[in-house]
């Protein structure tokens, strides 16, 4: 990639100069000059009235996209402990492989994790890479890009699926801008078009009132991130055999620009939402901050999590992290309470999976209703502390 100014196009008006934020372009004899330390972010090419300045790509325009095959998950995994959301993915990328008649790999980076490989063949890999060096124990943007995109490179797979975690998240984006193709985040629902070898990818659009399904159907690797507890993980099977391959690190000249110096484990009474088999969620229907308590105390007598309604959250009454939806995270608990809460649509998006839904609100008419299991129609003020007193005397906590 780079950037090219067609001087037979450019009549040095310098419309250019103060749009570029690193003051790089100079125009010398009425042409734009670009200078060292262009990051390619483009500014100039959208400023440039009589298109002038271009950025190139050296993009292959025909793929012949039957040398692309396999469907590839990243196996994310922390302290040498898999996430959830890696055989999730396993499973979800079983079908998508069977369908297609491609291998499914999952491809780990850690120090010391070779021993994962077995659950990984286990839930559903035909193969696995394993790559295992000092450099890749924390995660690090510049170390895990450089192992995984030169090995797309060598082994040109047709799919890789990510979980839309911290870690998924920060490494798809930076994997898709160096191999140039496509990503598509947080998505709801994956199939493949067998004919055409192409990844349906379907997430919400405007706000969660439709559902778009994007597909990449002129670059290879597909890729798409994939929200936790979206898919089933299969059962374990032990029985199942795969082929597991260190990956050949030998030659990777390390380029990190950063270094992990000290692992804080967050303390307080977060809760990994994600994984958490019951969740109390609270919304604006608590009506104060201070009765946020009360959802506190029903998750701790529960031994569960909590969790907030944008509103919530918005309010400042519990932070971000306890933000369940659309933009907060999705959730698949056994149990959902949802405790003054609406029943917005952005806000069902994440938690429309538990298996039983308590919805407490004072207003019959509520949307969530429509999908509670149990409803609870009363002041959520005098409900909450009536429950946790019946489960309390119930579990004999
Ligand atoms: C792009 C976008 C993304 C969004 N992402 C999210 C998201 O990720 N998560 C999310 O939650 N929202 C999200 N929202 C916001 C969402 O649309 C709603 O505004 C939000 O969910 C409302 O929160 P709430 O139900 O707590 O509040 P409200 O809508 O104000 O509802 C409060 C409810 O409490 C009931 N109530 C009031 N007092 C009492 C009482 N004393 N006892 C019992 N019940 C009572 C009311 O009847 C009402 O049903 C998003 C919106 C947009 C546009």
């Amino acid at each position: 990639m780079g950037i090219k100014v067609f001087i037979d196009k450019c009549y040095g008006c310098k419309v250019c100069v103060p749009s570029c934020p690193f003051g790089i372009i100079e125009v010398i004899d009425k042409k734009a000059v670009i200078k060292d330390g262009c990051n390619l972010c483009g500014a100039c090419v959208s400023a440039c009235k009589f298109k002038a300045i271009e950025i190139t790509r050296e993009v292959e325009t025909t793929i012949d996209k039957s040398l692309y095959k396999g469907v590839w998950v990243f196996a994310e995994q922390r302290g040498g402990k898999l996430a959830n959301v890696t055989l999730e993915l396993l499973g979800e990328g079983r079908k998508l492989a069977d369908e297609l008649k491609e291998p499914l790999v999952a491809v780990i980076l850690g120090k010391g994790i070779e021993s994962l490989s077995k659950k990984l063949i286990a839930q559903g890999a035909d193969k696995v890479f394993v790559a295992d060096a000092p450099e890749l124990e924390s995660f690090l943007e510049d170390s895990y890009t450089q192992v995984i995109v030169d090995l797309v490179k060598q082994e040109r797979p047709n799919i890789i699926l990510y979980g839309a975690t911290a870690i998924g998240r920060s490494l798809a984006p930076k994997v898709a801008a160096r191999l140039e193709t496509g990503l598509t985040a947080d998505c709801t629902g994956l199939e493949v078009d067998v004919a055409e070898r192409n990844l349906l990818q379907t997430r919400p659009a405007f706000g969660g009132n439709l559902m778009a399904t994007i597909l990449c159907p002129n670059h290879r690797p597909q890729m798409a991130t994939v929200r936790p507890k979206v898919f089933k993980p299969l059962t374990e099977d032990s029985a199942r055999t795969g082929e597991i391959t260190p990956v050949d690190l030998s030659a990777v000249k390390w380029d990190i620009r950063s270094k992990v110096l000290e692992v804080v484990k967050e303390t307080g009474y977060i809760v990994n939402l994600e994984e958490a088999n019951i969740i109390v969620s609270g919304g604006r229907g608590l009506c104060d901050p201070k009765n946020f308590a009360m959802v506190e105390e029903l998750a701790k007598v529960l031994g569960g999590a909590v969790g907030a309604s944008r509103a919530a959250v918005d309010a400042g009454w519990v932070p971000y992290a306890h933000q369940v939806g659309q933009t907060g995270k999705t959730v698949g608990p056994k149990i959902y309470f949802a405790c003054g809460i609406h029943g917005a649509i952005q806000h069902m998006a994440g938690m429309s999976s538990a298996d039983v839904i308590i919805a407490i609100n004072k207003n019959p008419d509520a949307p969530i209703f429509k999908i509670a299991t149990y409803g609870i129609v009363g002041d959520v003020r005098e409900v909450l502390p009536l429950l946790t007193k019946e489960f309390q005397k119930a579990i004999g906590a």
